[in-house]
């Protein structure tokens, strides 16, 4: 039933017709070889939705008529939950944003800490960026969660943006888990309640400094562990992500 679906931005999405070029031209014509006559679905990352019908299909690039528009709920959301994470390597990073989009992140924020093995360089974040929309097309998700360019951890810290419950993945922790820490602040887990916004920040495979611990304590961190195991930071990431769903019943 899984309609064939493309990203294309707000501001494009406007006329009548749309000519697509470069990935969207090939992943049309190649991966979905697409026909004249072929509909698809256009979704803007910010819940709305146009059926287009293929007119036409060139070596370089394709037109499409567009129809119907319609707003979507964001199947994404029961908790929006802002990940800052020190990058982990290469396709590990990958990994993390295609698979937390998967389970509904709203937003990653790369950061780095003092322990990092990882300078991302700015490019990476189009990466990020494509992974991303890849992953909410695939998965049905009508938005893409917003990727930001890579920070110091000191500045991801300050971000005024950041939700108020804000929990440090930190395996130094033995008191408190994130789960023990979601009931206090979510109550027992149930469907269809708005769970407040929740910021989760999970440190490099060095682990955090303890300064750093100190730091984000001080921003409203609380530090929580996630087990007796040491999981890789993308292990980590995911799990913690998964909780906080299962927990506002985003995964009922
Ligand atoms: N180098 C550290 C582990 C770092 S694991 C060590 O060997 O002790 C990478 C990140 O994943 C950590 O900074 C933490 O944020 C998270 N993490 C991994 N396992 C965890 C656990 N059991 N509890 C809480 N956080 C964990």
């Amino acid at each position: 039933v899984s309609r064939r679906r493309l990203f294309v931005p707000a501001e494009r999405l406007g006329g009548a017709r749309l000519t697509i070029d470069g990935d969207d031209h090939r992943y049309v014509a190649r991966v979905l070889r697409g026909r004249p006559g072929d509909r698809l679905a256009l979704f803007d990352g910010a819940g709305t939705e146009v059926d287009a019908e293929i007119i036409h299909v060139g070596p370089r690039d394709a037109e499409l008529a567009l129809g119907e528009r319609r707003t979507v709920p964001s199947g994404a959301a029961a908790v929006a939950v802002t990940l800052l994470v020190a990058v982990p390597r290469g396709e590990r990073m990958d990994l993390l944003v295609q698979k937390t989009t998967e389970l509904g992140v709203a937003r990653i924020v790369p950061v780095v800490a003092g322990r990092s093995v990882v300078r991302p360089e700015a490019k990476a974040r189009a990466r990020w960026e494509k992974i991303a929309r890849e992953a909410a097309r695939q998965c049905g998700r009508a938005d893409v969660p917003r990727v930001e360019a890579p920070d110091a951890l000191a500045t991801a810290l300050g971000d005024a943006e950041l939700p108020a419950l804000r929990f440090a993945l930190w395996e130094g922790e033995h008191g408190r888990g994130l789960r023990a820490a979601l009931v206090e602040a979510f109550g027992a887990p149930v469907t269809g309640v708005t769970r407040p916004g929740t910021a989760v920040l999970v440190g490099p495979e060095g682990g955090f400094e303890p300064t750093e611990v100190e730091q984000a304590r001080a921003a409203g961190f609380v530090p929580v562990g996630l087990g007796p195991r040491i999981l890789r930071v993308e292990t980590a990431a995911i799990a913690a992500v998964t909780l906080i769903q299962a927990f506002a019943g985003g995964l009922d």
